[in-house]
């Protein structure tokens, strides 16, 4: 039997002075977790800390690339390419921050990285083990993140809910950390209490039940945040308090809203991150101020007026349900823009595969503006492609993003220029029109099976055409923007769509890649696509510059 080797202290690289708030959930998932945290980050965020956050994501895919959207949500890339959990996009709105690659991770990227690191020797001929080396491995990049961040706090939300086997290497990781730092360190769960309709009481048996499961793997709550569908009373939490082992200011209230932004402010008032502080042995920097937040909320329930926008997607069906998180910062996005124009956005969700045979056609013309967000693969193709030509012949304003700019310029070779064929090589490889190409070096990686994390990801820059759509809303010659794509324009097409009208009036540095397309406004109102992905970088308290110039667009079309 090979004896335990005997392990450096975990705080050998010195812990940089930051506090760590670890947010696990309780009783079920759905009910908010990642919500909560974004807000409980916001709100300390406006007592003048630093904050970075972090989501750790109990999955063996090493990204969250390879999973369907429709069972994972959507796929949230980040700056530096890192593509993962709808969570990161909810921290980089509340806190209005880029967030980098260390900080989300995947159980699959922990044991990866450990693997790799065996192989490379840097163990030095130890037995690497499940425990500690894969705790270990989370605790590094825990600290890693906040020294980068040069954070006060790091904020860590564990994916999942306790007792299941498959966070309980992470909430080891809690338990290490605690032992060796228990003043620097404080467990928030995020529980939930249900009100059973037969029963018509608030029952807290589960979130006991819950706090047990998560004592018995050697972590202790600090604050309980209770999530329900109303308020708790004092009965129910002093209840909570004494069978959970935490003080009865700690048990906090958190009901449904009817919006989420409101969330950083209800906390506020049950003065959350004066009791976080007092917890972390932290003093505020400042006395709270979410100035600008409260401002965004006033405007979001302001507007009257309606701008009515349908999104055609192919992912919103799923068996006798709508799944919107699929296209959650689209959604975002649309939201923020309108508000600042002091709109109401009514957003409809239309399935592409019902508009295939053109019959529903027709509806569309109660939408002041259609966006069609990206997407994969054939299905619901032909129906998209309707839209758009529907969209550019009624003078509807369009917003295409990724595929939907692909899919419109394809509208355009087969109707305008008359390519019948026009395709793109995702569909049709073999068309001879691949007005859509795949890109050379994707090809390469397409050849070789390798999927995961081979898109082209990420930041990159385009020069911006003076004189158009795009330019007047960025008010830049030069943009960055995060992308997410295998094909592209195909550059052997480009003068001849220039040539029939199309405007492509963003493109890469070396004019290479077709990053935006537009329709000058004697054509059509507002009619764009671009090939990366503005809804990830649109902020509640700074709307994307697209998003808003297609929302004004649409406004005013429904109400010249
Ligand atoms: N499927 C297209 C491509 O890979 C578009 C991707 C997307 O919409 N994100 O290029």
């Amino acid at each position: 039997m090979p004896k335990v080797s005997i392990r450096p202290k975990i705080s050998n690289s010195k812990v940089a002075n930051a506090k760590y708030i670890f947010v696990v959930g309780g009783v079920m998932s759905g009910v908010g977790k990642g919500i909560t945290a974004s807000s409980v980050a916001t709100i300390l965020q406006a007592r003048g800390f630093k904050i970075t956050a972090m989501k750790i994501d109990p999955y063996i895919n090493v990204d969250a690339g390879t999973m369907n959207p429709t069972e994972h949500g959507e796929v949230f890339v980040l700056k530096d390419g890192l593509e993962t959990d709808q969570d990161m996009g909810n921290y980089e709105r509340f806190l209005n921050q880029d967030l980098p690659a260390i900080n989300y991770m995947t159980t699959g990227s922990v044991y990866l990285s450990v693997i790799e690191k065996e192989r490379n020797l840097e163990y030095k001929g130890k037995n690497v083990e499940v425990v500690p080396d894969i705790p270990l491995e989370v605790i590094r990049r825990i600290k890693k993140a906040g020294e980068v961040a040069k954070a006060d706090i790091v904020l860590v939300e564990v994916g999942g809910t306790v007792g299941e086997y498959q966070n309980i290497l992470f909430l080891e990781a809690i338990r290490m950390m605690k032992t060796e730092n228990p003043d620097d360190i404080a467990t928030v769960m995020v529980s939930y209490l249900p009100v059973p309709g037969s029963i018509g009481e608030m029952k807290t048996k589960p979130t006991q039940t819950a706090v047990r499961a998560l004592n018995g793997a050697g972590v202790f709550a600090d604050m309980i945040i209770a999530r329900s569908p109303v308020g708790i009373d004092d009965k129910r939490k002093a209840k909570i308090a004494t069978f959970c082992n935490v003080r009865s200011e700690n048990v906090i209230s958190a009901p449904d809203v009817p919006s989420i932004y409101d969330i950083p402010i209800n906390f506020e008032q049950a003065e959350l991150s004066e009791k976080l502080c007092h917890l972390l042995h932290l003093k505020p920097k400042k006395t709270t101020d979410l100035t600008a937040w409260k401002k965004f909320v006033t405007k979001s329930k302001k507007g009257i007026d309606e701008v009515k926008i349908a999104v055609v997607g192919k992912y919103f069906g799923s068996g006798d349900f709508v799944l919107s998180d699929v296209y959650l910062s689209v959604l975002e996005a649309i939201k923020y823009s309108a508000y600042n124009q002091n709109l109401q956005p009514k957003i409809t969700y239309l399935s592409s595969q019902d508009f295939a045979d053109g019959k529903k056609l027709k509806d569309l013309k109660q939408f002041d503006g259609i966006l069609v967000p990206g997407g994969f693969g054939s299905t619901g193709i032909d129906g998209k492609l309707k839209v758009i030509e529907y969209a550019r012949k009624n003078k509807i304003p369009y917003f295409g993003i990724c595929y939907g700019m692909q899919l419109a310029v394809l509208e355009y070779a087969q109707n305008v220029l008359k390519l019948t064929d026009a395709s793109t090589a995702e569909i049709n490889p073999k068309a001879k029109n691949l007005v859509v190409d795949i890109m050379p070096d994707q090809k390469i990686n397409l050849e070789n099976g390798k999927m995961g994390g081979t898109m082209r990801l990420g930041e990159y820059e385009a020069v911006i055409k003076k004189g158009t759509i795009a330019h007047k809303a960025y008010g830049s010659d030069k943009i960055i923007e995060r992308h997410r794509h295998r094909y592209e324009i195909n550059p052997d097409y480009i003068a001849g769509l220039e040539e029939k009208g199309i405007v492509f009036s963003g493109v890469s540095p070396d004019k290479r890649r077709m990053e935006i397309m537009e329709l000058p406004t004697h054509i059509h109102p507002f009619f764009m696509g671009v090939q990366f992905h503005p809804e990830l970088v649109a902020r509640p308290l700074s709307p994307h510059p697209l998003f808003s110039a297609f929302i004004k667009a649409s406004y005013q079309n429904g109400h010249h």
